[in-house]
């Protein structure tokens, strides 16, 4: 695999790129959404969800949980096949925590999803819902099926502060033994941050980079705060309890996310997109897309790229005795 540090021309290590050197080819994500909940609303972590979490989880583009797994990979693959003349997809479990299910449960759907064509499983969860059991289970299939898997982890802040105003239901704590733990079974490993979090600052922002460069995480994703209807925070939002910042802060704030952040972890996105039904807030009024290419703009007139500042590793006070 092509491991070459971004510079000032590529920027940042790109998810799309990275899945090419790795497969040989575009390889396409087809969602698969299961009748799961969450710890964090079902009075196990916590009650009542993250404050900003509307019904639907991540996934709003997801076909109905109802229609088994099978039948939604071929579905998806059906239609993406034809449309991109793809031949090699990620099995994506999106939505809620896809590892918070009985361990019997977890086995059949995951060997499922283990088809034809199905290069990697891609499972989005919880920090606390990681369990030896299940990894292993997982480093099985993995050997069973020669079959990729990566664990994307949400987090949304270091600052666990923000964490318990948002009412995540784990601290920092949990996220760091979920990263050792799957990284012992040499699984990939994806952190989901939010970097316009009401409460975070921008030193909330370049900490994130740096722990996350700390811990060897594999893939990061960011996204931009949006706000629903009928959610806490879409409450505090109308009551004017939090000042949102503006579209030139958030560009600001990946900028120096991606400058700090190790030059080896591929990003998968900049910025996140979101439904606007039942939406207060989304993305500034402005396509998602054109604040990204705003972003790389920003960066390529300024000669900014990922890794520039990632040297806080490594004992950087003693380094200049080896230079
Ligand atoms: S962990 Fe995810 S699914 Fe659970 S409440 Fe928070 S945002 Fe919603």
């Amino acid at each position: 695999m092509n491991n070459s540090k971004p510079n000032k021309d590529t920027l940042y290590r790109r998810y799309s790129e990275y899945l090419r050197e790795k497969y040989g080819e575009k390889v396409y994500k087809l969602p698969i959404n299961l009748p799961v909940t969450c710890p964090n609303r079902d009075g196990i972590s916590g009650c009542g969800g993250c404050t900003f979490c509307g019904d639907e989880g991540a996934g709003f583009e997801n076909l109905s949980n109802l229609i088994p797994v099978p039948e939604q990979i071929r579905k998806n693959k059906e239609y993406i096949s034809k449309k991109y003349k793809a031949r090699k997809f990620i099995a994506y479990f999106q939505n809620f925590s896809n590892t918070y299910m009985p361990f019997d449960t977890f086995k059949m759907v995951m060997e499922q999803a283990a088809r034809e064509n199905i290069v990697q499983l891609a499972i989005s969860t919880r920090p606390d819902c990681i369990r030896e059991e299940y990894l292993q289970f997982l480093s099985e299939l993995k050997i069973k099926y020669n079959i990729d898997i990566a664990v994307e982890l949400g987090l949304q802040t270091v600052n666990y502060h923000s964490l318990r105003k948002i009412n995540r239901g784990h601290t920092l704590a949990e996220f760091i033994d979920a990263v050792l733990r799957i990284k012992k079974y040499g699984f990939e490993t994806c952190a989901h941050l939010i970097l316009n979090l009401p409460w975070d600052t921008r030193m909330d922002v370049i900490e994130s980079a740096k722990i996350l460069s700390a811990l060897s995480v594999d893939q990061v994703k960011l996204h931009s705060l949006y706000i629903v209807e009928n959610t806490v925070m879409g409450e505090q939002f109308k009551n004017r309890e939090f000042e949102m910042i503006s579209v030139e802060e958030y560009k600001k704030r990946v900028i120096d996310f991606l400058e700090y952040l190790s030059p080896y972890i591929v990003i998968q996105r900049l910025i996140g997109r979101a439904p606007e039904e039942n939406t207060l807030f989304v993305n500034w009024n402005t396509s998602w897309w054109k604040i990204r290419d705003e972003i790389e703009e920003e960066m390529r007139a300024n000669h900014y790229y990922q890794g520039r500042l990632c040297n806080y590793l490594n004992g950087s006070a003693v380094r200049h005795f080896f230079d």
